[in-house]
């Protein structure tokens, strides 16, 4: 074919092409009857998805399902790059993986690779439903980049492949359903009856190292195991008052374990975006300490990125279809490094949120398209260091050892001073007080106790192995490379069975690998020296394995062994279990296994007998509170399946034990409110996952009264019961947030509105209580001990001038989301199957002093704190006061029981360790 002639047969074949993409492709307005940003329009998910199929059918894309939701709904990611890039897109993910890998390539293999492949940047929308700009800039920034072909455009979709993904269907179906769903445009509002994620709302955003939610898992898979993008762009709304938006570079502190490229390339993609909106005359962007958000913690959509050596970013930016006001904040208006040019106040358009989002969009696209080779070559270097840092021996400097150099260096001060001979002359005369010799550099920072771990083992003969598998696969969706052992091995003298997982951590991802493995060390973080703590942006400290309560052996030189590769992304499930044959008599379940429960759920069910041993089987494994089936045909049948299914451990006993106590299911009421409580969601997906029965039960349910007729035990999950001498919670403290109108929302959701009432709903607890009833209080909600007149107190506080006890203020006394060590009585029936000593989450959590003569009132302390150093993982700025504290306590209230946990035992779905201090409670042993 010559060159004349397939130009012949092409032009007109290209120009029909282009007409036909046009009328395939129809304008936002077209399709949705609106622009987008108009003022008091909203497209729902429903809309949405069908508007992309319409942009699928252009050959710059290529729509992708990538999973469905927790309601069900197909979640959709629309890639758009250029037609020829489209038409590549498998070598380009290729590319992309192989880079972020790192592994096995050379400097000069990945400088070609980087030549060749596109730069991969992720822009999500909608995570966050009420925050409406999120979804609606996705959908018009598809539009521009499916059609606009300019110069900058085309230059974009050369040079990047972008996946477009919406990050919460369900949501966006919800509230703008209910938006919408006022006739009349000035009613229309946000307040939305339920959750906007099925179970846990806002806290969709807090699930990215654990994963639990469907959504969490279908985008892990495309950012960690699929497409690891370089950059990844993650849109939120509500920038600090008297801004527009908030947005990178952020404030201090960032985490230790990054790549310094990280945080170095958060600032120059921080800088093009900022630099785009002041060349387009966009006014209000906030960065580094003009807002929140840091970049220490890991389990945001935008933050877990960053342990994955990408450029996470975030935007917070004001907006909404309803126009509002930007509010006067006078500091904000004087120029400075946060906030280089400053709006100010006037009216505010949905449209012009949209705008800036474009532009902001574009802003980043454009610098990947411009640094593309970089980009690539950038995530290959931050995975080979990281790779070579886990296969030498390597420190990281924690605030812990910076704190022992000081430590030390001042002790040897002192006694050179006593010392005479060692005058002023020496090593100890600096001009500087913090120049310190480099012997304590070399005697702390790079003493070989103090390596990084080269890996971990998880063996396989630990108690609870179900629950490190489920620790394996929150790493997996990760994209963490994991190994497991083909047969049995020996290292340090220590034997491992089969079947073990090994983690190392010469991998690219490294720093998430430390991250969930190690503790975390905050610094201490105050607004000036001896001032008040600075509150982290969230959680200071998380360890997964802690939380989790999964035990690894930390080996800090090389080590190798019979260990085979998981394939990346593949979800493991427990080894299969047989059951025991010597079942003469029964079974037994021990209940330091948290799929133990599932099983005795599932038995329940079935109509079997189960009970639970009070000491247990003496010279076993089954420690008190162990679980006893006897044998019959229909036990047997539950068992021989979980035991498969779940990798359930039952072991036969041949006798029945001696001391048995039946237990039954308990009727169960979650406390939830209108507008949906985050950590009650948790607790009911939670009792999803254990396969529990309950009730979700409101305030006005509760004022009625005669809870006993349909409830034996009600859950008050932080932020239910309002602290001692307030009328109801607030949305401060955790509870409910503003309600609407009664006559404003259908009567199918009246019955959800309300609070709980000093005068009304406490009367009603304290009765249910009084005539049989159980109440679980977690976190805020133990306030109910106050209000009911528990013998207890605050344990801290002090006493102010006036001789009165106050609590103990912020200078002296502040813990942030941290993991706390925590002392157990491990008879009690409260604890079953807990150790003696386990880590808790704790979030500025109460903390109780037990009265003279509560114990005689039948009060018993569960859990306390033994030590003046409980912390494990986190910040805890005067941890001492909690020395001798009471963390958990259950309380007799006329025939039926209290019990208060003050840590978050259930929290996000994370603390597995501890959820069986709530699963206890959950049975009749009566
Ligand atoms: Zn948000």
């Amino acid at each position: 074919m010559t060159n004349k002639f397939y130009h012949m047969l092409l032009l007109p074949m290209l120009f029909y092409a282009s007409v036909l993409q046009a009328q395939k492709v129809p304008s936002p307005k077209e399709f949705f009857g609106f622009n987008i940003g108009d003022d008091y329009k909203l497209t729902n998910y429903t809309q949405a998805s069908a508007y992309f199929k319409k942009l699928a059918a252009s050959d710059r894309t290529k729509l992708v399902d990538i999973g469905l939701t927790e309601e069900g709904r197909h979640q959709d990611m629309l890639i758009v790059s250029s037609p020829e890039n489209i038409k590549k897109l498998a070598r380009f993910k290729d590319i992309s993986q192989k880079l972020a890998h790192a592994n096995g390539l050379t400097d000069v293999q990945a400088k070609s690779l980087a030549a060749e492949g596109k730069s991969v940047v992720w822009i999500d929308g909608g995570l966050h439903a009420t925050e409406v700009v999120g979804a609606h800039q996705l959908i018009e920034t598809m539009y521009q980049l499916v059609t606009r072909n300019d110069e900058e455009t085309l230059n974009i979709l050369k040079n990047d492949v972008i996946l477009l993904t919406h990050a919460n269907p369900d949501g966006q179906e919800l509230v703008s359903n209910w938006y919408m769903r006022e006739a009349d445009p000035k009613k229309r509002k946000m307040d939305v009856p339920r959750l906007w994620q099925k179970y846990v709302g806002h806290d969709n955003n807090r699930d990215f190292y654990m994963m639990n939610m469907k959504e969490s898992q279908n985008i892990s898979k495309q950012l960690f195991v699929e497409w690891i993008p370089q950059i990844m762009y993650n849109h939120h709304q509500r920038g600090p008052a008297g801004s527009v938006l908030a947005g990178p570079p952020y404030r201090d502190p960032f985490n230790y374990v990054f790549d310094p490229l990280i945080v170095t390339s958060i600032d120059a993609v921080g800088a093009a975006m900022n630099n785009r909106l002041n060349v387009e005359g966009k006014p209000g962007y906030t960065q580094r300490a003009g807002s929140q958000f840091s970049t220490w913690w890991n389990g945001g959509l935008r933050t877990t990125p960053y342990f994955h050596n990408m450029v996470g970013l975030l935007t917070e930016i004001i907006g909404n279809p309803t126009p509002e006001t930007v509010a006067l904040v006078p500091d904000r208006l004087i120029p400075n490094g946060a906030t280089p040019n400053p709006v100010v106040p006037q009216q505010w358009h949905f449209r012009q949120s949209i705008d800036y989002s474009v532009s902001l969009n574009y802003a980043v696209l454009d610098y990947a398209a411009r640094y593309r080779s970089q980009l690539l070559y950038n995530i290959y270097k931050m995975g080979k260091n990281a790779i070579d840092r886990g296969r030498s021996d390597h420190w990281t400097f924690y605030p812990k050892y910076i704190d022992s150099i000081k430590t030390a260096y001042a002790k040897d001060k002192k006694a050179a001073k006593k010392d005479s001979s060692r005058n002023q002359s020496g090593e100890f005369s600096f001009g500087r007080e913090d120049t310190i010799p480099n012997k304590y550099y070399t005697a702390i920072l790079k003493n070989p106790v103090n390596r990084d771990a080269r890996g971990y083992i998880i063996p396989a003969n630990q108690t609870d192995f179900p629950t490190a598998v489920k620790f394996i696969n929150a790493l997996l969706y990760s994209g963490i490379q994991v190994q497991k052992a083909t047969a049995d091995f020996t290292i340090a003298g220590k034997k491992y069975p089969a079947g073990s997982y090994i983690v190392k951590t010469d991998q690219a991802f490294r720093p998430h690998v430390l991250d969930m493995f190690e503790p975390q060390d905050h610094p201490n973080d105050f607004q000036y020296e001896g001032g008040p703590p600075i509150r982290p942006y969230d959680s200071a400290g998380w360890t997964l394995a802690f939380q989790m309560g999964v035990k690894s052996d930390r080996m800090t030189d090389a080590f190798n062994g019979p260990f085979q590769v998981v394939p990346y992304g593949a979800i493991q499930s427990p080894p299969k279990q047989n059951l025991a044959a010597a079942a003469k008599a029964g079974y037994l379940l021990s209940p330091s296994i948290n799929n133990a429960f599932i099983a005795v759920n599932d038995l329940l069910k079935a109509g079997v007998e189960v009970f639970r041993l009070p000491k247990g089987v003496a010279g076993t494994p089954n420690g008190p509170g162990t679980f006893f089936i006897p044998a019959s045909a229909k036990a047997q049948n539950v068992l021989v399946k979980e035991a498969s299914d779940i990798g359930l451990k039952v072991s036969g006993i041949a006798e029945t034990p001696a001391a048995v106590v039946k237990i039954s299911p308990l009727r169960i009421g979650i406390f939830n409110t209108y507008g949906g409580s985050i950590p009650s969601g948790w607790v009911r997906w939670l009792m999803e996952q254990y396969h529990y029965n309950y009730t979700q039960i409101y305030p006005q349910e509760i004022d009625g009264g005669n809870l006993n007729q349909k409830y034996d035990v009600l859950i008050f999950v932080t932020g239910a019961i309002p602290a001692l001498g307030r009328a109801e919670a607030t949305a401060g403290e955790g509870g409910p947030g503003r309600q609407p109108k009664a006559d404003s929302i259908a009567a199918e959701f009246r019955p959800w509105l309300g609070k709980i009432t000093a005068e009304k709903s406490i009367p009603q607890l304290k009765k249910f209580m009084e005539a049989g009833g159980t109440i679980v209080t977690i976190g805020t909600s133990t306030n109910l001990a106050y209000h009911i007149g528990l013998p207890v107190h605050n344990y801290l506080t002090e006493k102010g001038a006036n001789g009165k006890e106050r609590p103990l203020p912020g200078t002296k006394y502040y813990i942030p989301g941290s993991l706390l060590k925590a002392s157990f009585d491990t008879s009690e029936p409260a604890n079953y199957g807990m150790p003696a000593q386990n880590d808790v989450v704790f979030d500025r959590s109460p903390v109780f002093k037990l009265d003279a003569g509560a114990e005689a009132k039948g009060v018993k302390r569960l859990a306390w704190f033994a030590t003046d150093k409980p912390l494990d993982s986190g910040w805890a700025w005067g941890q001492k006061y909690l020395k001798d504290g009471t963390a958990a306590f259950v309380a007799p209230v006329g025939s039926g029981e209290m019990y208060a946990f003050g840590p978050e035992i259930t929290f996000r779905g994370q603390a597995q360790s501890t959820f069986r201090l709530l699963f206890n409670q959950l049975y009749s042993n009566k």
